[in-house]
């Protein structure tokens, strides 16, 4: 046995001693060969696509590959880099701050943007992520473009590309606000959203004063509109869906006009005055999104030039879907297979018009999901619900009684908004107060720690969770207090728990995602070692020469610059 074991050990050395040996001979003449192949490749790409998928989570590629076409997901998969083992580095895990992370290179605490809302104690209100109340909507009557990127306390890779080459475009186009307007940046030439009160791309007065003509062009159409007096089939027969859920689910959303969560939809059900919201539940919504992108392509004459331009195309609906059938529906399967043609017919237009050697496309998600916590519990999985609201109350009625008032001032996000005008006012110690609201928070079925705002803005937590909290905490934005849950939970008043599911934490089914690079000059390769969201920009900064972003905290990906 001995004997064995040493006889093998030398063999292998004397065998790996001659790879060695011959892995360098390879790398020498590799050097010298691609030397100057490499410098001139150094040309930096006509056009880059970026492509954030609403709720991706990184199993979805698997689960559903078979079914797969070889043009789209798989082509990327099969031809570039697959990034497997991605992550998220922060909670919360919402669209707003995912999609500033992406662009941005840096966690929430630096580039400010929380969540997709948060709570502002001195107007009582909350603000969307993208609200801004000086903008006006371009495009429609309604409120729904008074927005801008004018809360991002920090640059994107696409702002940086504007500084530096002033011919650059950008264009960042989206179902959501959020998604349009934080991958567009502040100097986008254009980001445009989806205004679900008139069916049509708006934009703000943030951007310009007026719609673009093909941008107007392309609203005359009429594509929702349209839609919405169709059926949504699954694309191949309902019994080959073996990879998900029965479609008759008790963990779905049911639809206006109908009795079961089941295949065919009959688009033509849903009330007139909800036709343009149920529409971004459909695949057919993202159809609509990719023909707008390439309308942009076209029309904007992105990547026809030597100067790099860059498109950002986010795609919202299985995110909305998502929300309403969890990640096991046959349902979001039916999208996803229909999604992948989506991507295919970018790749083979951009192949065609760009050309197959002048772009660059990364894809990625701006987090995953959670199955439904009661399909969890049914199998005897860990997960369940937090009663919030009901909780809440029956707290700030305590609070009533140890000091006189009800201090919640209001609570979003797990985060705490505590009245710091009533407590001035009755002399309140802070503190006292966030010592009680800790204990009794520890206390709720379902929680698994509560920060104060001081543990937050100390250097040096201890645990991985903390630090992920820390990392999305902004003082002058989050709450005094927040709590994070156990895995599996979720906060769900009890009328409407059982049906649907949600993201935002710092577990593994929200913070794991694909990331698929493809492109000019990108290698075929699987990489596996820890790569965060954050090293995305950072990559970026590489192909285009660009400093990187200001507060870029990520790393560049090394072996995707090969
Ligand atoms: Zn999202
Ligand atoms: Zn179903
Ligand atoms: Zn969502």
């Amino acid at each position: 046995m001995q004997i064995n074991t040493s006889v093998k050990l030398y063999l292998f050395l004397k065998n790996k001693l001659f790879s060695m040996r011959f892995l360098i001979l390879i790398i020498l003449v590799g050097c010298f060969s691609s030397f100057s192949i490499s410098q001139k490749d150094k040309k930096p790409p006509k056009l880059v696509i970026g492509i954030v998928i609403d709720q991706m989570c990184y199993e979805y590629l698997y689960r559903y590959k078979a079914k797969f076409s070889d043009s789209g997901f798989v082509k990327l998969m099969n031809e570039g880099t697959n990034c497997r083992n991605t992550q998220y580095n922060y909670v919360p895990t919402y669209t707003g701050p995912g999609h500033a992370s992406i662009y941005t290179g840096t966690t929430p605490a630096n580039h400010g943007i929380i969540a997709n809302q948060w709570y502002i104690k001195h107007e009582g209100k909350s603000l969307n992520c993208v609200g801004d109340s000086k903008a006006k909507t371009v495009g429609s009557e309604s409120e729904n473009g008074k927005c801008s990127p004018h809360n991002l306390f920090s640059n994107t890779i696409t702002d940086q590309l504007k500084l530096t080459y002033k011919e650059a475009k950008v264009i960042s186009v989206s179902l959501k606000d959020r998604s349009a307007i934080l991958p567009g940046g502040h100097l986008s030439d254009g980001s445009y959203w989806f205004d679900k009160s008139t069916g049509d791309f708006i934009t703000s007065d943030f951007y310009k004063a007026t719609l673009p003509k093909w941008v107007m062009d392309f609203n005359q159409v009429n594509y929702p509109e349209k839609t919405m007096e169709k059926q949504w089939e699954t694309l191949y027969p309902l019994a080959s869906y073996t990879e998900s859920d029965k479609d008759n689910s008790p963990y779905e959303v049911v639809f206006p006009g109908k009795k079961t969560p089941t295949f065919p939809y009959d688009l033509d059900l849903i009330p007139k005055n909800k036709q343009f919201n149920y529409f971004t539940y459909t695949p057919y919504a993202n159809t609509f999104l990719t023909d707008f992108a390439l309308q942009s392509i076209r029309s904007e004459q992105m990547g026809m030039d030597l100067t790099t331009d860059f498109l950002c195309i986010s795609y919202s609906s299985t995110d909305i879907l998502g929300h309403a059938f969890g990640p096991y529906s046959v349902e979001i399967e039916d999208m996803y297979l229909r999604l992948d043609k989506e991507v295919a017919r970018l790749i083979q237009t951009l192949e065609s018009t760009v050309g197959k050697d002048d772009f660059i496309l990364f894809l990625t998600a701006d987090h995953a999901v959670v199955p439904v916590p009661q399909y969890l519990t049914d199998k005897n999985l860990p997960g369940g619900y937090l009663n919030l609201g009901f909780n809440i109350e029956a707290l700030n009625s305590e609070l009533k009684e140890v000091f006189g008032a009800p201090l919640i001032q209001s609570y979003l996000n797990n985060n705490i908004y505590l009245d710091d005008k009533t407590m001035s006012l009755l002399a309140i110690d802070k503190l006292d107060v966030v010592r009680l609201i800790q204990k009794k928070i520890q206390s709720w079925e379902g929680v698994k720690a509560v920060y104060n705002s001081s543990d937050l803005q100390s250097l040096d937590l201890k645990s991985e969770w903390a630090e992920m909290v820390q990392q999305g905490y902004v003082f002058e934005r989050s709450g005094d207090l927040i709590f994070i849950l156990h895995p599996g939970y979720l906060t769900k008043d009890k009328d409407v728990q059982g049906v649907g599911t949600s993201h935002g934490s710092a577990f593994n089914y929200d913070t794991h995602v694909p990331l698929l690079w493809y492109g000019k000059g990108i290698p075929r390769q699987e990489i596996f070692r820890r790569i965060n969201i954050t090293d995305i920009a950072a990559t970026l900064t590489y192909f285009l020469n660009v400093q990187r972003p200001n507060a870029t905290t990520g790393e560049p990906i090394l072996e995707v610059l090969d």
